[in-house]
């Protein structure tokens, strides 16, 4: 619970990791004995604010996945994954409790995420009804076009790099994706889905640490620090 609120945490492990060109998908793959996914779960178990965890797997892997003992102490659940990203998101959210009002999306990904800042996204999205585990460009970042020729170049005080948890007011959350269900239009993250229907989002500041598995390089980078 945050101030009163049920607070659920959706565990995406629902991809493809088809940039990672491995047998086994960058969730499943097993740092420790463990798959990356189990790393993120447990961590988020740890968390008093949160009261329930759904994980969603792809179609194809949900049966067996989803028959495991994980030795998770709070309320379980699993959801099936769909084709894009924020299929998946929707399918994780819908299965949530009636009662929750809190949602967190995590990819699972990312098992180096720390636990306070799990805390600090979990507050600014408790008070601000959006909010984003976020660091500030190290770099400076340039906008370009078709062509590759630079069109922009934004204030590198002002331009963030975004990553997960991401945590919403669930009934605003679901208004979102009730109106793109119905347009059809494709988000990379619910951040910015839910800023398409006029939400502002809070930038949490995090860690620069908190990578998303997306190469081979990045596994390495994660079982030195995990
Ligand atoms: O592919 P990408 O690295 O952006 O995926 C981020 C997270 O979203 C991963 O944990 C992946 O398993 C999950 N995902 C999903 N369903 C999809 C696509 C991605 O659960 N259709």
């Amino acid at each position: 619970m945050i101030n009163n609120k049920f607070c659920s945490a959706v565990l995406l492990a629902g991809g493809t990791g088809s940039r990672m060109q491995m047998d086994v998908k960058k969730q499943f793959y097993k740092i420790n004995n463990k798959p990356v996914f189990v790393h993120s779960l447990e961590k988020f178990d740890k968390i008093p604010e949160i009261d329930e965890i759904v994980v969603v797997f792809s179609e194809s892997e949900f049966n067996e996945m989803s028959s495991i003992d994980y030795g998770i102490s709070k309320k379980l659940t699993f959801a099936k994954g769909g084709e894009r990203r924020q299929d998946s998101s929707y399918n994780g959210i819908i299965k949530t409790a009636a009662n929750s009002e809190i949602v967190l999306i995590h990819d699972s990904v990312r098992p180096l995420v720390k636990i306070e800042d799990i805390k600090k996204v979990i507050a600014d999205g408790e008070k601000y009804k959006a909010a984003t585990l976020a660091v500030k460009a190290k770099d400076t970042v340039k906008i370009g076009d078709e062509n590759g020729f630079f069109t922009e170049s934004p204030n590198r005080n002002n331009v963030y790099i975004i990553q997960t948890p991401q945590v919403f007011s669930k009934k605003e959350l679901l208004e979102a994706f009730d109106k793109i269900n119905k347009t059809g239009e494709s988000f990379t993250d619910e951040t910015t889905l839910i800023e398409s229907v006029g939400i502002r989002a809070k930038a949490t500041l995090g860690s620069y640490d908190n990578i998303k598995i997306t190469t081979p390089d990045d596994l390495n980078i994660v079982k030195l620090n995990i």
